[in-house]
């Protein structure tokens, strides 16, 4: 039997841990050798003051650095085989003007990267790959570009992956808006008594559904005995994610409700049908 391997093509350091954690954990103690590629440093990303990008103290390269050890921490973490890091600049959000830094990944020809994602997939041939939808699941330039890339990729290499999209069926995304609602009342209620007042968060222009209708969900594992290595991950990405619902809801009712991790099929050469519960599933 061929060795299995998983690749995953993610956008910033933290999307690994976010979308795959529990999946990256489960493979490893299945024996299954996993592939990480991380497209950008994430330069656009919180400084240890938790400055963003468009302060004026801010210094991607140091960010990108912080965040390079925390990538390192969290792959020892999920038992990651590999680690690939195609060093291209965080791009930012959608009409950042980092979007147009030629060095940014947004404004890479995608051929170009994919010219390199496609070297990869030929040397480590796996079976399986997963990044995100055409809408790069939320709308960021970066994860729009890893869809691109990817795609572009599959079809310069001489064989068919199965591949997957990450995805929150909308039953589920149903309960995290409702939870981030309630973060915002509280914080908007703490800031009234202390004082503060901040401008609204813009509204997008076109709001981006990040949902999947339950019935799209062609892959639903179970990582309920790896998430607590899922929190590990999601904690080492500190200066990213400190202040994010994931530690907020602590490690303990974390590993008791993140239990399951969604995905689309989008190529399918093993023919399956309907929503599989190994990731690996027509292969072995
Ligand atoms: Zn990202």
């Amino acid at each position: 039997m061929t060795a299995l391997t998983f690749l995953a093509v993610h956008a910033h350091p933290d999307d690994e841990a976010s979308s795959t954690g529990g999946l990256f954990r489960l493979l490893h103690e299945q024996g299954v050798r996993t592939v990480l590629v991380t497209c950008t440093n994430g330069e656009c990303g919180d400084d240890l003051e938790g400055a963003k990008p468009d302060a004026d103290h801010h210094d991607g390269d140091v960010v990108a650095a912080i965040r390079k050890v925390e990538l390192e921490n969290a792959v020892e973490i999920l038992g990651i085989s590999r680690l690939e890091r195609l060093g291209y600049r965080d791009s930012g959000m959608m009409g950042w003007p980092q979007n147009d830094d030629p060095e940014s990944f947004w404004a890479t020809p995608v051929d170009v990267a994919a010219e390199r994602l496609a070297a990869l997939l030929m040397e480590e041939r796996p079976q399986v790959v997963m990044t995100y939808n055409e809408i790069g699941f939320y709308g960021h330039p970066d994860h729009i570009q890893a869809n691109r890339i990817t795609l572009r990729a599959l079809e310069l290499i001489d064989y068919e992956p199965t591949l997957y999209y990450n995805a929150i069926p909308d039953s589920v995304m149903a309960i995290y808006r409702a939870r981030w609602e309630e973060e915002d009342r509280l914080k908007r209620e703490e800031d009234e008594k202390n004082g503060i007042v901040r401008a609204p968060e813009p509204e997008p222009e076109t709001p981006i559904n990040m949902g999947t209708p339950d019935d799209d969900i062609s892959a639903a594992i179970v990582v309920a005995g790896v998430n607590g290595y899922k929190f590990d991950a999601l904690a080492a990405h500190a200066s990213q994610i400190a202040d994010s619902f994931w530690m907020k809801m602590g490690r303990e009712t974390f590993m008791s409700t993140m239990v399951t991790e969604w995905f689309v099929r989008v190529t399918n050469p093993q023919g399956l049908e309907g929503c599989v519960s190994d990731i690996f599933a027509g292969y072995r």
